[in-house]
């Protein structure tokens, strides 16, 4: 939306909004806010609302905590499952410190910097994702369970669709609040779904995205289930994914990665910027697979990416070109999960296309065989990478790509690596009930 202040005014107004939520994403990509009440929208419209970072998690050593929320006002929406007298609407922020001057921890502002810097290059870029999600039932607590009675697989219907119900109504909560819902269907695994939004613009789409999970949650959670993002929460089945389709235009308003005369749909542009996204790619799988979690996706035979190669040809590869006659090529990356901060990895990955154009970085050659069933030897012959393998693998990768420290700025990628190492030592630490199964008994 294209809102003045006078619009937010008078829509808080005649819509009876009694409390604005004030918005913002930590660097774990959480969503966070400060609610504020119908009085105070002028001082938080005139970029007055203050609130104290010193406690977030991964700001500590801030030397000054207080901060500042400007709302983004295109972001304005109503919650539809609030009150209906007496609303609750929102407003995403960017946070600024007292000064005047972007918090350089504002993964919003990181973001803004990419996008800024292709825009400067003559580029926007447009990003379409496809969450994965389970429903869970909760316990006699209200607390998670991973526990479903549904034995649903692919593209399944009611009544063995257990989750018709929540999904209809998380798309028409959705719609409700903007979005234009392309397609939902039952995943592979029982209780395994997926809806599927619009592209638009890196920014709102990563917008979209922290607003997509909180609605997929709260009503999943009104339901009676419990929606879960968690990349494998069951070990025996297919974990979820969240694979990003990404196309890059010009000025002139036309598809810059597509060339009709490539064998695969590809311009020299094209090519550059799968360049780029493979020669980042395993500091880029830190952020875009941040969790211990993540990683147990990444096992053959459950239709998520474990190599790192491209094709035109092939469904199931880490980066998958599908160009079509009406010049839409678009690069579908497969590795990203929904637990990725979606305006840190969406940063990462434009900057890293965009250094492919700059530097005329030549991808790999393109593998159209199927690489996850193909021998190793195979793979040996044609020098395929695997992605890193865990998070403290994924880390140390991060931790050597200075290009990509730099697009996350240098504070935030130590802040990340800080807590990436602590969570990956911790884990580390845990003797699992597998090893107990496996060893106890004879070792
Ligand atoms: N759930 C699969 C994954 O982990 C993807 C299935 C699909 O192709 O949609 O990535
Ligand atoms: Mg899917
Ligand atoms: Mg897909």
């Amino acid at each position: 939306h294209n809102y003045t202040r006078e619009d937010i005014i008078r829509i808080v107004e005649e819509e009876d909004v009694a409390f604005i939520r004030l918005q913002f994403t930590d660097i774990f990509g959480t969503l966070k806010n400060m609610a504020v009440t119908v009085g105070q929208l002028e001082k938080a419209l005139n970029n007055k609302c203050m609130f104290d970072v010193s406690s977030l998690e991964g700001i500590e050593g801030e030397e000054d905590c207080d901060m500042y929320l400007y709302p983004d006002l295109s972001t304005f929406e109503i919650f539809p499952w609030r009150p209906q007298q007496g609303k609750v609407a929102r407003l995403i922020c960017d946070v600024y410190r007292k000064d005047g001057t972007p918090y350089e921890g504002d993964p919003r502002y990181v973001l803004r910097k990419a996008v800024a810097e292709a825009e400067e290059m003559g580029y926007s870029m447009n990003v379409g994702p496809e969450c994965e999600f389970f429903l869970f039932h909760t316990d006699e607590d209200g607390l998670p369970t991973t526990v479903t009675h549904e034995k649903g697989g692919y593209f399944d219907i009611g009544p063995l669709d257990l989750g018709e119900n929540a999904r209809r109504d998380m798309i028409l909560t959705l719609a409700e609040m903007g979005f234009e819902i392309i397609s939902s269907h039952h995943e592979i695994a029982p209780a395994q779904h997926e809806i599927d939004f619009h592209y638009d613009e890196a920014m709102v789409t990563a917008d979209n995205l922290m607003t997509f999970k909180m609605v997929v949650k709260t009503i999943a959670k009104r339901h009676g289930l419990h929606a879960t993002f968690m990349p494998k929460p069951k070990s025996e089945t297919y974990g979820s994914g969240m694979h990003i389709n990404l196309s890059l235009y010009g000025r002139d308003g036309m598809n810059v990665l597509y060339n009709a005369e490539d064998v695969n749909g590809l311009s020299e542009e094209g090519y550059y910027f799968i360049g780029g996204l493979m020669k980042h790619m395993k500091a880029i799988t830190c952020i875009t697979n941040p969790t211990v979690n993540s990683y147990k996706r990444f096992v053959p035979g459950y239709e998520a990416p474990v190599y790192m190669g491209w094709s035109a040809k092939t469904r199931g590869p880490l980066i998958r070109v599908s160009a079509d006659k009406e010049r839409k090529s678009r690069l579908e990356l497969r590795s990203p999960d929904a637990t990725a901060n979606p305006y840190l990895a969406l940063a990462v990955l434009l900057k890293a296309g965009l250094d492919g154009i700059k530097n005329k970085i030549m991808p790999p050659a393109n593998i159209d065989e199927n690489i996850q069933k193909m021998t190793q030897e195979r793979r040996d012959e044609l020098h395929v990478e695997e992605l890193p393998r865990n998070l403290g693998d994924a880390t140390a990768e991060l931790e050597k790509d200075q290009f990509l420290i730099d697009v996350l700025g240098g504070e935030l990628a130590k802040k990340i690596i800080k807590a990436n190492k602590k969570e990956y030592k911790e884990y580390c630490m845990q003797v699992t009930d597998w090893e107990i199964a496996h060893y106890l008994h004879r070792l």
